[in-house]
């Protein structure tokens, strides 16, 4: 049995099929990023409804992660409540630089752009680690 008539399954195949072709590469390539976030974003929710805390850092040493409370600081921060913002996390500011790094380090295919911005996400590590083991021995729980 026969669905179509055989010039339009031809004129279909011919201007439908590069179409999806061009298309189905990207499609899957967002989809794969879709379900990435998704199950991240399942997994936290899951960690949170069992521990309290979506940090396993904190799950698992009961101790915070250099991290911690930068989501919340980032909320109060948005919302133009700033002295909040510091208190949950005084490094906030330079969130927005370590997401960029990372960006540019990934994404970077010429050696002294990714060698420059592997320098500055080391030197931003050592100011969060820095950070962290102060408000750790300053009592931060
Ligand atoms: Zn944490």
């Amino acid at each position: 049995m026969k669905l179509l008539p055989v010039n339009l399954k031809h004129a279909l195949s011919k201007t439908i099929k590069p179409v999806l072709l061009k298309v189905y590469p990207k499609l899957k390539s967002f989809l794969r990023v879709f379900a990435l976030l998704f199950a991240i974003c399942t997994g936290l929710f899951v960690a949170t409804l069992l521990f309290g805390s979506i940090c396993p850092v904190k799950t698992i040493f009961g101790i915070p992660c250099p991290g911690c409370g930068m989501t919340r600081a980032l909320i109060f921060a948005a919302r133009g409540n700033f002295e909040r913002a510091f208190y949950y996390h005084p490094l906030f500011p330079l969130a927005p630089f370590l997401v960029a790094g990372v960006a540019v380090y990934s994404l970077s295919k010429k050696p002294p752009v990714k060698k420059c911005a592997g320098a500055i996400l080391l030197a931003l590590c050592g100011v969060f680690v820095a950070v962290w083991i102060y408000r750790l021995a300053a009592g931060w729980r």
